[in-house]
């Protein structure tokens, strides 16, 4: 348990395929005081994904009620499905003083921002569309319509990133990674 002062809460940004994942998973091994929040979908579970790990995976009719319950921090239709982020979950994990990281896509980026001015923003980059596109193939877990519409997002996406405070590319794991940790600390001072 932490007993130190609130958290920060963190708004993680970066295009489907950017690696995100692979970067949140190892910051979360080298930084015990790291907490992801875990959203609510309507998306189908991934093979591999386990709900209320990856995601809480939901009917629309049970997302749409948190909706009118004015449940959620920020949520965003991405791909003909819903995301949001849970309210209660984060300001207990930011209560308990753990850094809250928000994986979210640009329009729910965009309502955290608003919300939440001082919060610490970062976007995360491909090194070219073309390397997201080799990215999206080799992981397989898309058609290639649905590639094709996670390419076209991930360009009107890019052209947010100025409204964050950090853009990081990822070009090596180990050096994103690094980039991100040296954020935090920096803003912990
Ligand atoms: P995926 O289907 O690849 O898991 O996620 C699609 C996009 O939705 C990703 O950019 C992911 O970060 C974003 N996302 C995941 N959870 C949330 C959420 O709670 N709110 C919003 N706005 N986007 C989310």
């Amino acid at each position: 348990m932490n007993s130190k002062s609130k958290g920060k809460l963190v708004l993680y940004t970066g295009s489907s395929g950017v690696g995100k994942g692979t970067i949140m998973a190892e910051l979360l091994k080298r930084n015990p005081n790291i907490r992801l929040s875990v959203s609510n979908t309507t998306r189908k579970p991934r093979k591999g994904e386990i709900d209320g790990v990856h995601y809480n995976f939901v009917t629309k009719e049970q997302f749409e009620k948190l909706i009118e319950e004015n449940g959620f921090l920020e949520y965003a239709k991405y791909c003909d499905n819903y995301y949001g982020t849970p309210k209660k979950q984060v300001e207990d994990l930011l209560n308990q003083g753990y850094d809250v990281f928000l994986e979210i896509e640009v329009q729910g980026g965009l309502q955290i921002l608003e919300k939440y001015p001082d919060v610490l923003s970062i976007f995360i980059l491909p090194t070219s569309i073309d390397s997201l596109s080799r990215r999206l193939h080799r992981r397989g877990t898309e058609d290639e319509k649905t590639i094709a519409k996670r390419l076209a997002e991930a360009e009107h996406e890019m052209s947010f990133k100025n409204r964050y405070k950090y853009n990081v590319v990822n070009d090596d794991l180990d050096t994103a990674v690094n980039e991100v940790l040296d954020i935090l600390e920096k803003e912990s001072k």
